[in-house]
């Protein structure tokens, strides 16, 4: 039997970057230019349009709704729920409305289906996600660091890797070899309200630059993480190992006995 082993990203990268960015807010327009310069992809967790001033937050300058489509082009736009609410102190059929209304109205402005989120002020629970698991939520973001480079059990409780401020300095762990190599993921969080001086553009930026044009790494938004591992996850193999069917739409990479292979998509490849 052969040898088998699925922990490739796409293209056969080891590695995958990802940054995800809460709150929509005025400086996202220079913080996507960033990832732009470096072809990094980023995800946007919005809000609706109007709930900051609605709540007297007249002080905050958000994006513009109409720029949703054309800014975050090439990103992904996420949930972050109507009203930025507590989502634990909320009840459950208000928790609904929250995420179908901003699912919804994100949808209306971006042209494509919105299927994640993060949860505002990393506010969680199985209640929690039991609602935005029925509304179509895929994944959701907490605000635990774990300082690490793992996939989450459940993308509904994923963990990301740490804030901005602190990922330059895990850099070095995160493109140093290791005996086990298995799909590593860095996964950066933040606001873009924090950059609040040059000085922390400047921080981002030396992150941007440091993490970023490697060919052993895949960047990618979150949705695009969740749809790989979902088709890993759905690799049928014969029983000898000798052929892989995957039903998906994208290609996976993995290895039979040491020796790359792509199982393209709808097709049966020999290994
Ligand atoms: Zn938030």
């Amino acid at each position: 039997m052969k040898r088998i082993e699925t922990r490739l990203w796409k293209n056969g990268a080891k590695r995958a970057a990802s940054f995800t960015f809460d709150d929509g807010r005025y400086e996202d327009y220079r913080l996507v230019e960033l990832f732009n310069k470096y072809s990094l992809k980023g995800t946007f967790h919005l809000n609706n349009p109007g709930f900051l001033t609605s709540c007297g937050y007249k002080e905050a300058p958000i994006v513009d709704p109409k720029d949703y489509r054309e800014l975050y082009e090439g990103h992904e736009v996420s949930c972050h729920l109507y009203h930025h609410p507590f989502c634990k102190w909320t009840p459950s059929a208000a928790l609904l409305e929250e995420v179908c209304s901003n699912k919804r109205s994100l949808e209306e402005r971006v042209g494509y289906p919105v299927r994640g989120m993060s949860y505002p002020y990393g506010n969680e629970n199985d209640r929690i996600i039991s609602v935005m698991r029925a509304a179509g939520m895929e994944y959701s973001r907490t605000a635990v660091n774990t300082y690490d480079f793992f996939l989450p059990e459940d993308f509904m409780r994923w963990d990301p890797t740490c804030h901005w401020s602190e990922a330059e300095g895990l850099l070095e762990k995160f493109f140093s070899p290791m005996n086990y190599d298995f799909m590593r993921l860095i996964y950066v969080w933040g606001h873009s309200y924090e950059f609040t001086s040059e000085e922390k553009w400047d921080q981002m930026e030396s992150l941007c630059r440091a993490v970023s044009g490697r060919d052993d790494v895949w960047y990618a938004t979150s949705i695009e993480i969740v749809d790989y591992v979902n088709a890993v996850n759905g690799l049928r193999f014969s029983t000898d190992c000798s052929m892989v069917y995957n039903p998906a739409v994208i290609p996976v990479w993995l290895e039979a006995d040491r020796e790359v292979f792509v199982a393209e998509p709808g097709k049966v490849t020999k290994l």
